[in-house]
Parts: structure tokens; sequence; C-alpha cells
């Protein structure tokens, strides 16, 4: 298997294109035409983990952070950034980055989370708006069933927990073909053609539009075939940023960090003040999540799981949430699991190796 099929399979579940703007996710050092030996899955790529890779025989790495993020000017081994690519380099190690892009998505790096702490109805807190399109068509009512069957197939009209989802309405098109065209109606040259057409409306993620469109004028029966494609403002409830869940039963609060500390494999939380109020909405994001406080509190939840909360920001919580702060690396630890799942679940010919190495550099005393 080649590396451009892998990032093709983590594309689909995770399209890169739904990265944050600042965020260098893909493919980071590398060749997308190597054929991987074997696959090293971790948080951060450091230069242990490097060797590590090479130690056991795996020429990519596919990490969570990405290594290289901000310019390099030059390649001198000055610190361990550049040291990681160089050696990646000299070795033909490729080094892949799958961050912010599963961090957006519902089937992510926050719903790892909510399943380890056995939360239920999980919804994105923070949903992002913008990637949404809608697909309109007309086709002959007779052909219509056979194109929306095409239309679902390629992944168009999916809203949340629904599938096959459109809206048609019938009316009538008309046309008329030259002498060189080849009507699927009437004869070419003829006069003007009058067809029952039906209008379809779906819903279509923006990084399916091609597949979509293919799909369509594929399944169409029409020479050339009708079509708008229309920008929608609306929110995608399937990619944003954190997630809500509920605890089956409400429970207090100390009992829930006491959960916590073990689902996360946290060696500490930090917090704001307890109340006798009992917990069950959470709010969850792995790694720094401040930026979702307001979020979290609008979106009713009784404590917010996440990262690097800075001594003012824990301030901002004013007795309306319960900030439970487990630490970056502990709240991402599991995203490896994802990579490792998606791997399998193609049943890759290589090996695929979970890092054992804690890449955490923040140690507790
Ligand atoms: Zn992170």
């Amino acid at each position: 298997m080649k590396v451009a099929e892998i990032i093709r399979l983590f594309d689909a579940y995770a399209p890169f294109r739904y990265q944050e703007s600042y965020d260098k996710s893909g493919l980071q050092v590398g060749d997308p035409n190597d054929t991987v030996t074997g696959a090293l899955l971790s948080l951060d790529i450091t230069e242990a983990v490097l060797d590590e890779a090479i130690e056991k025989g795996c020429n990519l790495i596919i990490a969570h952070h990405p290594v290289i993020f901000s310019g390099i000017k030059n390649l001198t081994g000055r610190n361990y950034v550049q040291r990681v690519v160089q050696k990646a380099i000299k070795h033909d190690i490729n080094l892949l980055a799958v961050h912010t892009n599963l961090d957006n998505m519902r089937q992510g790096v926050n719903q790892r989370i909510a399943e380890r702490l056995g939360l239920q109805d999980t919804r994105i807190l923070a949903p992002l708006s913008g990637n949404l399109l809608k697909l309109c068509t007309y086709v002959p009512t007779a052909q219509a069933e056979h194109l929306r069957t095409a239309l679902f197939a390629a992944g168009a009209g999916h809203i949340g927990q629904y599938s096959e989802c459109s809206f048609s309405s019938t009316g009538s098109g008309t046309f008329r073909g030259s002498k060189d065209s080849k009507p699927f109606i009437g004869t070419a040259g003829g006069a003007q053609e009058k067809v029952q057409e039906d209008k379809i409306e779906v819903l279509v993620p923006v990084h399916l539009k091609n597949r979509v469109e293919q799909a369509l004028v594929a399944a169409h029966p029409y020479e050339e075939v009708a079509f708008d494609w229309l920008q929608l403002q609306n929110h995608n409830p399937e990619t944003g940023a954190g997630m809500t869940g509920s605890l089956p039963l409400p429970v207090p609060a100390t009992e829930f960090l006491a959960l916590l500390k073990k689902q996360m494999k946290a060696g500490m939380v930090r917090h704001t003040a307890l109340t006798d109020k009992a917990v069950q909405k959470i709010a969850v994001c792995g790694g720094s999540g401040s930026f979702l406080l307001k979020d979290a509190i609008a979106a009713g939840a009784d404590v917010f799981v996440t990262a690097d909360f800075k001594y003012h920001q824990f301030f901002d919580a004013e007795g309306k949430i319960l900030i439970a702060d487990i630490g970056h690396f502990e709240s991402e630890q599991f995203t490896v699991e994802i990579f490792d799942d998606i791997l399998k679940k193609k049943n890759v010919t290589f090996a695929v190796l979970l890092s054992t190495l804690d890449t955490n550099p923040i140690k507790y005393f």
C-alpha cells in the first residue's frame, strides 16, 4: 500500500480540508509514492519516536500533532523540529499529521473522550458553518428515483442521524436539441420538448462535492445535465469543535472527577471550586479548549473537561460551570486508537504499531 492510499483513507474519515486555518495537517515529510513498510502511531513526533520507527521498520509515522508548525528557514539541526525533519528525510520516513481535521469531526478526538467517560447523546459543541452545499437538479420524473439513489450512494442527503434526505417537487422542463445532439427524449433537430421533471434538492458536505457531481452526471439520463450548487450558511452538526454529552445519571462532582481521572489516566485534575450540585451534562474538548468555555456554559454543561487553562481563565467559570483541566497529553492520548481503528478496518497488509513512548513533555512531581 502506498502512502498516498493511507492519506486518502484518513481524508475519507476526517477530511483534511476541515483542519483549522493555522494547522498543518497532512503529509509533512515524505513521498506519497512510497510503499508503506509499517506504521507507527503516536500523539507527537519526537526524535525518540523517530528512532522507534526506524528500529521497528516503520517508514510511516502517523501523529496527531504536526511536528512542523511554523516556517523552517534552514535545516541545521538547531532544534528538535529540524533534527526530526532531517532524520526523517535521511531514513525515508514519512510523517503524516492528522490534527484539527480529526478534532473537528463528530467521530474524532472528542467522541473518543466521550466514549471513555460513558457520555450519551453526544453533540458537537461549536459546529462549523460554511461547509455544507445544496445540490438542485432536474430530471424526468420517471428517472428521479434512480437518480436519488445514486446521489445518496455518493454521500448526499445526510443530516445528523438521518440519511437519504431529499426534497422533490414536480414541474415541467423544456428543451430543444440541435441536429448534433443526442436527446434522451425527442429527436435531434426536432421540435421543442416539454417534459415532466422532478427538481431534486439534497445537502452535500463540501468534501463530497466532486464525488456527488460525478455520480449525478453518470446517473442522469440527459446529455446536458442541469444543476446548481448553492453554498449554505447553515451549521454542519457533523463538524466542529468540542462535544457535549450526558452521564446516564447525575452524580456528585467528586465522583465524576474520580471517574475522569481514572478513565483518562490523568495524574491530576486542576479544577474550579466544587459545589453541592450534582453533574450530568459534560462538555469535552481534547487539547487546548479554553476558547470554548462560553460555548460550554451556553450549552448548559455542568462540567467542561479540557486542557491548557491559564490561571485567569479559571475565573471565567464564574460558578456557572466546573472546569476540569486534565492536561493536554492526557486528554488526547487515546487519539492513536482512532488511527489504529481506521487502519485495522481497512485490513492493511503492513504492521501497525502504537508507540510505546510517553511523549508528554510535562511531568508531575
Ligand atoms: Zn493537541
